[in-house]
C-alpha cells in the first residue's frame, strides 16, 4: 500500500487515482524512461501548421504518435528511423490493471513538460478505434489538468495532477477535450532537472497508421 494513495476522483467523467503509483515505482519508471530516451531521444514536434509544440516527445511500443507538417499520426519508427523501444513491463501491468483489458496498448506516448510548457485543449482521436480507453500517468512536477466534454464548448473542470497520479479516459469521457494549462516547475524532486513527464497509453487499432513509415 502507498500511504499517499487516495480515492478515485471524477473529473467530468475522467477517473483520476491520486498517488496510485508509489514513489519507488515512480523512480524505477524514470530509470526505464531514461533507457527509452537513450534509444529514442526526445524531440520537439511541430503542429501540421508548423508551430513548435511546447512539449518534447518520444514514445515506446509498436507505434508512436508524431506530429509534423504532414499531420498528426502514428508511425512505427522514431523520426531518426529507429523502431520505438518496447513499453516497460510495469507500464503494461498498470494498463491491464486500470483498464481490465487483455489487449495491450500499441503506444506509450512520453511527453516532457519543461518550464513554461503546457498543452492546449484537444481530443485524442488519431486512433483507429476510439472505443478503447486511454490511460495516463503523471511523473514529476504538478500539472493543472483541464477536462471538458466531447463538445468543445462544454464547461471544463480542473485538477492539479501530481507525481504518481493515474488517469483513465473511458466511455463518454474517452473523447473529452482536455489539456494541461501549466505546470508548477520544480514542485517535485522526482526528475533531477525538474519538469513533468506524462505517459499516455493508447490502443491504435489499424486505420490511422501511416503506411510507409517516416518519409513514406
Ligand atoms: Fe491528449
Amino acid at each position: 500500500m502507498n500511504g499517499s494513495a487516495g480515492q478515485a476522483v471524477d473529473l467530468n467523467g475522467v477517473c483520476v487515482w491520486p498517488g496510485r503509483l508509489p514513489l519507488p515505482a515512480q523512480q524505477r519508471l524514470v530509470g526505464d524512461l531514461r533507457a527509452i530516451a537513450r534509444a529514442a531521444p526526445f524531440f520537439r514536434p511541430v503542429t501540421p501548421r508548423g508551430q513548435p509544440m511546447r512539449v518534447r516527445m518520444t514514445a515506446a511500443g509498436r507505434l508512436g504518435w508524431v506530429s509534423d507538417r504532414r499531420g498528426y499520426r502514428y508511425e512505427p519508427r522514431h523520426p531518426s528511423g529507429v523502431p520505438w523501444p518496447p513499453i516497460p513491463p510495469a507500464v503494461l501491468d498498470l494498463w491491464h490493471e486500470v483498464t481490465g483489458l487483455a489487449r495491450a496498448p500499441d503506444c506509450c506516448l512520453i511527453n516532457f513538460y519543461g518550464e513554461g510548457a503546457g498543452m492546449g485543449l484537444h481530443q485524442d482521436r488519431d486512433e483507429g478505434d476510439l472505443s478503447f480507453p486511454v490511460v495516463s500517468v503523471s511523473l514529476g512536477d504538478e500539472a493543472l489538468f483541464r477536462v471538458g466534454a466531447a463538445d468543445r464548448r462544454a464547461p471544463t473542470r480542473s485538477l492539479w495532477l501530481r507525481s504518481g497520479d493515474v488517469a483513465l479516459m473511458a466511455g463518454p469521457a474517452r473523447l473529452a477535450f482536455h489539456g494541461i494549462d501549466r505546470i508548477r516547475f520544480g514542485s517535485s524532486a522526482l526528475l533531477p532537472g525538474g519538469g513533468r513527464i506524462s505517459l499516455t497509453l493508447r490502443v491504435v487499432a489499424p486505420g490511422r497508421v501511416a503506411p510507409g513509415g517516416p518519409g513514406g
